[in-house]
């Protein structure tokens, strides 16, 4: 069977019954939380918070003023003989790449890690058109050759151990199997090292465009995107609006922030500024430079100020990190390439609410993404009033809402919360070993229900509730 065509709760029953799985979503997420936390410390860097408010300020500046920096920024890259190419959606994405590549003759394409192009599946529609698309990041190289979609968006491939990796090598360039990381990546690196080479374009993705000198900047830990970007002919630079930033002093507060919040480094190894085609006197470099930006949904939450703010995130990673339901289900839950908490907020309002009215519910409401992301995003505050949109779109069915109405009516009537309270006291089944409530079957319709409750137990009810013991306490003082 596809993975896909696995029903979600099936699927995550799946994942949370792996232990192997568990055990590398945990090591990993908590490796980065440990890093981070270092790096963000009062000691390591004291304006942290004053960069977080900043960051954010900036970031609502921007998106409130989106039309006029997308003007600018195609000025200026048109200005340095480059070409911004504005894409509504996916197809139009695909199609531009599609064009450019029969055009100009060329059949292999190295990609560096690029969320924009996994959002609109690039390497489908290019090997449906037979050209050779290859991903140089090594985790996203491990996954394409597995035909897996990224784990999580800094990590694509932390759900794979060592082992793993080695028999993705093994199956798929009928290498020795080796299970040392260093001698893997000298395996990956020999098979894309004649890539880069021969590519005739290189894609990779923007952590920021800078609008008023038109620069793309891309940061890696691996040089790929480097080499992409410079070694073929023509460089494609694809990324969604939101990307923008003003200026580069503006940029200076976003770097400090997103290597520490990423994986607690307080630079990446590389940071590259990309702003054109090579230009006379230069001694390397494309000799066409293409700026795709992609609206894919993104102006539908231009018009909502309270959800806005979804576009400031800068693609860190760290709210996955710390979400508790992250770090049980993993990414591969989660129906889109954004998982975590981002892809709890930002999916459901790209691709319309009624389409995966669950993903608002996949959240504890914890508020641990809120504390660590470098933007401060407001992530409970947007998944409340998408659980609101949900429950309004009448998609959570009119079961949860009459017993939510009958909960709400006892509640506000302290006599008969009482009552119930006694009578459920008195009938609540006691048995010696507990666990009674997960052997009940339950109906189809009550499947979330039966779900939650099959991880948990009800214990038996105290002797005395705590309404009495109150009452009690003060009668005796
Ligand atoms: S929402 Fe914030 S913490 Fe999460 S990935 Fe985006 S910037 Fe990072």
């Amino acid at each position: 069977m596809n993975p896909s065509d696995i029903p979600p709760d099936a699927a995550i029953h799946e994942t949370l019954g792996d232990p192997r799985l568990q055990t590398a979503i945990y090591t990993a997420t908590q490796r980065l939380i440990d890093h981070r936390k270092k790096a963000v410390a009062a000691d390591a860097l004291p304006a942290y918070q004053d960069l977080r408010a900043l960051a954010h300020r900036i970031k609502r500046h921007t998106i409130e003023h989106l039309d006029y920096y997308l003007e600018l920024v195609e000025s200026q890259v048109a200005a340095r003989g480059g070409k911004v190419v504005f894409c509504e959606d996916a197809n139009e994405v695909a199609d531009f790449v599609l064009n450019l590549a029969k055009e100009k003759g060329e059949r292999l394409i190295v990609k560096s890690k690029s969320m924009t192009t996994e959002e609109v599946h690039l390497n489908d529609r290019l090997e449906s058109h037979q050209l050779e698309a290859v991903e140089t990041d090594l985790g996203e190289y491990l996954l394409q050759l597995a035909h897996q979609r990224p784990y999580h968006i800094v990590a694509p491939a932390l759900h794979m151990t060592r082992y793993d990796v080695a028999d993705v090598l093994t199956k798929n360039l009928g290498v020795e199997r080796e299970v040392e990381p260093e001698k893997q990546t000298k395996i990956a690196r020999a098979t894309l090292r004649e890539k880069f080479l021969e590519a005739g374009i290189g894609i990779t993705g923007a952590n920021f465009v800078v609008a008023g000198s038109g620069a793309v900047v891309v940061v890696e830990n691996e040089g790929n995107a480097r080499l992409s970007s410079s070694a073929p002919r023509i460089h494609i630079a694809i990324a969604g609006i939101e990307k923008l930033i003003p200026s580069a002093k503006d940029l200076a507060v976003f770097l400090k922030l997103l290597g520490r919040s990423a994986t607690g480094q307080p630079l990446t190894v590389y940071t590259s500024f990309l702003s054109g085609p090579r230009r006379e006197n230069e001694p390397d470099g494309p000799k066409e430079f293409y700026l795709v930006l992609l609206d894919g949904g993104r102006t539908k939450l231009l018009a909502d100020p309270g959800k806005r703010e979804s576009l400031f995130c800068i693609r860190c990673g760290a709210c996955l990190n710390h979400c508790p339901v992250y770090r049980k289900i993993g990414g591969h839950n989660y129906p889109w390439v954004y998982s975590g908490p981002i892809g709890a907020i930002i999916t459901p309002q790209f691709h319309g609410i009624g389409k995966d009215p669950w993903l608002p519910f996949a959240s504890s409401l914890c508020g641990a993404c809120a504390e660590v992301c470098p933007v401060k995003i407001d992530i409970p505050k947007v998944l409340l009033k998408l659980r609101f949109e949900v429950t309004a779109s009448g998609a959570k069915g009119p079961g949860e809402r009459k017993a939510f109405s009958l909960w709400a009516a006892i509640m506000a009537r302290p006599k008969l919360f009482s009552l119930f309270g006694a009578i459920a006291a008195h009938f609540a089944p006691r048995p010696k070993n507990g666990a009674w409530i997960r052997k009940l079957s339950w109906p189809m319709n009550l499947a979330p229900l039966a779900a939650w409750l099959s991880q948990r137990d009800l214990p038996p009810p105290a002797a005395q509730s705590f309404r009495s013991q109150w009452k009690s306490r003060k009668a005796a003082r």
